[in-house]
């Protein structure tokens, strides 16, 4: 394994990602009339909220939300302890906000970045939507 000193170029790469998974489920909300609001103030500040339904959706990037997949499996040569505890603290959080949530009476859908790219969200996420 060789030892790398640049900066990790995954860095801008997954910033510039982070919104569009997030896009890609508005638009589709967008196009079916489902009225949402962002980033409420609410545990964990979900990405997308139904006040009326209380049901909130998070959109996660697989690699900072350490996604049990190949994109969230991915780590970096260098600084490993340094991304791995991050990704871990993200995880706690992630789990943690959605007990937090839970108790205060909203459902929780999480969304991941690679499972965007397969048709089957979509039909996971309009039954969460329209499930009572
Ligand atoms: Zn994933």
């Amino acid at each position: 394994m060789t030892t790398q000193l640049a900066p990790n170029p995954r860095m801008s790469r997954v910033r510039q990602r982070d919104t569009a998974p997030e896009l890609v489920v508005r638009s589709l909300l967008h196009a079916l009339d489902f009225r949402y609001r962002l980033h409420q103030r609410l545990p964990g500040r979900p990405d997308i909220v139904f006040p009326a339904r209380r049901k909130v959706i998070f959109v996660h990037g697989c690699f900072w939300h350490g996604h049990n997949c190949k994109h969230g499996a991915v780590r970096s040569l260098t600084n490993t302890t340094f991304w791995d505890s991050k990704v871990t603290a993200n995880r706690t959080r992630d789990v943690q906000v959605q007990q937090k949530l839970q108790q205060l009476g909203w459902r929780v859908i999480t969304l991941w970045e690679c499972e965007l790219k397969e048709p089957e969200w979509i039909e996971r996420l309009l039954y969460f939507l329209n499930d009572d």
